[in-house]
């Protein structure tokens, strides 16, 4: 099949009218594309990269039902509903329903009345699952989390074997298989156990560019956790502990501090479970407390922190836990709190590990966490290195070390002295009894060696044990020093640290400066929205998600709300142009918004100007294709805080022409700042003329105020008055 101009077009008008989004995320397009083609797809994409639409779109331009198959009941529900506010025909089936839900569910397939049908691994493996399937018209068949499909993968399920019956049952229809997971390994055989045909290959970057990295020392954590909180009012986030009496603690202490946390942990009952998740989805409480039970089932895009308060056992585990933030694309932060103390602790567990192999992994592992967060070396850079992926730039932008608050230290000496001190007891000991050593300690172990007559012995007394260990852990993060051996690891000088020791090269470390400025703290104010507005419209969500019985989420994303504070829409076709509103929601929920925006705006006339005239070029572009393209380009000046008279200069227009534009912006219902325009005395008396006098000419006006009031202010204060009586009627 060949692409026309026309599909072309469709695709776009269908990602704007349906989906109310202006332009593709990476590859989503050509994706979406070969799907249409009838190709098959495999497309590893991060998390929040997009994947829903890649088979949403598509299925509503096919015939037919696409069946879409994911791992988590708890999920579909979520993504049905999504689908269903922007008025596509969803449903699922699941093993939570009953018989006559399932019929009706069949009888709509049949009668060709859904676009897209979610189910279960284990429904598709039913009995007569298939040969129902085979009774309707199916579209396109979508594999999410396709990742569960191969026993490489870390989420092996062997329901989703039974999947590799589909291109044999339905040679016709292309199928389409998703993960956010999968090495090339993995790759391989995902695509050989599904009997992809020779699919569309997409393998997207990892790199999560709206997520900010950054690890802080770790002193008393529940005190930092709520700093850190105080920074971030009212935003949604997910605090991760490792054990259920340190998640049980936390969500106490911040309850006691007037935070709304709840605690999820595999200890609580499932209905407690269940119930602290939907508070946490519907935005009844800002924090969760939990221990790494807490995620899979979580769908919500709004996420705008992700703290660790203790260490993660692994990056994998990390990665995929910080990726719940930002899946909308906007800012989110991952905090992580690192403190030496946490790694005696895993490797407590890790100890637990029979299989000695296994247990080897695991302190690598472990010993991977640790760099990464020790080292002074782009966040970013190390996780995607991680992946096998090559962060291309020196500055992410987006990371604590990236972004300017770290400053270069020389070391060497330092390196020197540790170093000295390994060599002279011949790399035989670990990092504490090394560090006694150079801090000239007087321990049993010390005397019974003769340390103490070590040459090094006492020459780093000036500085405490931590100092020294920070420096150790410098020497092991850049290669200079390594451990080995199990369970009581040694220090050994490598190739590197041997040119350290003798001079022949330099060693600098990056030292983090804790004090960052105060006022880049704040979101809104860093991009350029208004705070107090997006306030007003969240509580607007949460009570049309309630009466939905949606997560607000579900309603308008955090963006679709954020660009609502930037360009302050107040009618419903400038309303349309804000990302993430579709036709059906724009009808669904446009008129409560806008009403709220306007209201806002009669309360703080103020606040358009305040946000800043930066974005007026941005929507100059979305309103330039208008009919009113003139009136529209008065008002983004207007709006941008310029007066009358400028912008008659600068559009070199006569001051009426555009006294004429406001006018028509006026009785549009557009918000317009009258005390901009006319000084409010004067105003009051221009009204008062009007009022009482029977028509509504301009001269009498002008001539009653022998000049002290021109036309263009008569014009506007009559159309802003007649607006108003007409409004109060
Ligand atoms: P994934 O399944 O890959 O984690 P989702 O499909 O849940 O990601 O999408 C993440 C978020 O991005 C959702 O809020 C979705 O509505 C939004 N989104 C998807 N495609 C676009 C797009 N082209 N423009 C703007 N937002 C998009
Ligand atoms: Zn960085």
């Amino acid at each position: 099949m060949i692409q026309t101009g026309r599909d072309q077009n469709n695709i776009i008008d269908v990602l704007k009218t349906v989906f109310g989004y202006q332009t593709f995320r990476p590859n989503q397009e050509a994706i979406i594309r070969n799907i249409l083609d009838g190709r098959d797809v495999f497309a590893v994409m991060p998390t929040g990269g997009g994947k829903s639409l890649c088979y949403q779109l598509p299925a509503t331009l096919m015939h037919g039902t696409a069946i879409v198959i994911s791992p988590l009941i708890s999920l579909m529900k979520d993504q049905v509903d999504a689908a269903v506010e922007n008025g596509i025909e969803a449903a699922f089936m699941n093993s939570s329903m009953n018989a006559d839900e399932v019929s009706e569910v069949y009888r709509r397939l049949q009668y060709k009345k859904i676009r897209l049908l979610y189910i279960s691994p284990e429904r598709f493996a039913m009995p007569h699952f298939v040969e129902r399937l085979k009774n309707a018209d199916i579209s396109l068949f979508a594999i999410d989390e396709a990742h569960c499909v191969s026993e490489w993968g870390h989420d092996f399920r062997p329901d989703y074997l039974g999947l590799s019956v589909i291109p044999k049952m339905f040679p016709y229809v292309p199928i389409a298989a998703f993960t956010a997971t999968a090495t090339q390994k993995v790759q391989e055989d995902i695509i050989n156990r599904l009997g992809l045909r020779r699919p569309h290959l997409v393998r997207a970057s990892f790199n999560r560019p709206n997520l900010y990295y950054e690890v802080k020392a770790k002193s008393k954590v529940d005190s930092q956790l709520l700093e850190f909180l105080r920074d971030h009012p009212g935003e949604s986030g997910i605090v991760y502990r490792t054990t259920r009496d340190s998640v049980t603690a936390t969500a106490d202490f911040l309850k006691s501090k007037g935070v709304a946390a709840l605690p999820y942990h595999a200890g609580l009952s499932a209905e407690e479970r269940n119930r602290n998740q939907e508070a946490f989805n519907k935005d009844e409480t800002q924090v969760i407390v939990a221990t790494i039970a807490f995620g899979m089932g979580i769908d919500k895009s709004d996420v705008r922190f992700v703290v660790h308060a203790d260490l993660p056992k692994n990056i994998e585990g990390y990665y995929q836990e910080t990726g719940r933030a930002g899946r909308d694309g906007e800012p989110a932060n991952c905090l992580l709190f690192f403190g030496r103390g946490d790694i005696p602790k895993i490797r407590y567990f890790i100890n637990a590990i029979t299989d000695e192999r296994e247990r080897l992994i695991a302190i690598e592992k472990l010993n991977q966490t640790v760099g990464f967060a020790s080292h002074n070396v782009c966040r970013r850079k190390q996780l995607l290195g991680f992946f096998g992926e090559d962060y291309p730039g020196d500055n992410c932008g987006g990371c604590d070390i990236c972004s300017g608050t770290v400053e270069q230290i020389d070391i060497t000496i330092a390196a020197q002295i540790i170093m000295s001190a390994v060599s002279r007891t011949g790399q035989r000991f670990g990092t504490g009894h090394i560090i006694d050593i150079v801090t000239g300690a007087d321990t049993k172990r010390i005397r019974e060696l003769r340390h103490n007559e070590v040459k090094t012995y006492g020459t780093g007394k000036g500085k405490d044990k931590k100092y020294w260990r920070s420096v150790v852990d410098e020497l092991i993060a850049q290669a200079a020093l390594m451990q080995e051996g199990d369970p009581y690891p040694v220090l050994k000088i490598t190739q590197k640290g041997s040119d350290i020791l003798y001079g022949k090269e330099k060693i600098t470390a990056l030292r983090k400066e804790e004090a960052k400025p105060k006022a880049a703290r704040h979101r809104g104010e860093l991009e350029g929205y208004d705070e107090a507005l997006f306030e007003r419209l969240r509580a607007v969500r949460k009570k049309m998600a309630s009466v939905q019985q949606v997560p607000p989420y579900i309603i308008f994303s955090d963006k679709t709300l954020h660009e609502m504070c930037k360009y302050f829409p107040s009618t419903l076709s400038e309303m349309r142009k804000i990302s993430g509103i579709g036709d059906v929601k724009l009808q669904r929920y446009g008129e409560d918004f806008v009403r709220e925006i306007n209201l806002y705006l009669d309360e703080n006339p103020a606040a358009i100007t305040e946000i800043g005239s930066g974005n007026a070029d941005q929507s100059a572009d979305t309103h330039k294709n208008n009919k009113g393209e003139t009136v529209e380009e008065t008002y983004l000046f207007f709006r941008g805080g310029m007066s009358l008279s400028d912008i008659a200069k600068l559009r070199s227009l006569t001051p009426s022409t555009i006294a004429s534009h406001l006018e028509r912006l006026i009785q549009e219902g557009r918000h317009v700042d009258m005390d901009r325009l006319v000084d409010p005395e004067k105003r009051l008396r221009v009204e008062k003329f009007f009022l009482s006098s029977t028509e509504w000419g301009l001269d009498p006006v002008v001539e009653h105020f022998s000049g002290m009031v021109s036309y263009e202010e008569a014009r506007l204060v009559r159309a802003h008055l007649l607006r108003n009586s007409s409004a109060r009627d």
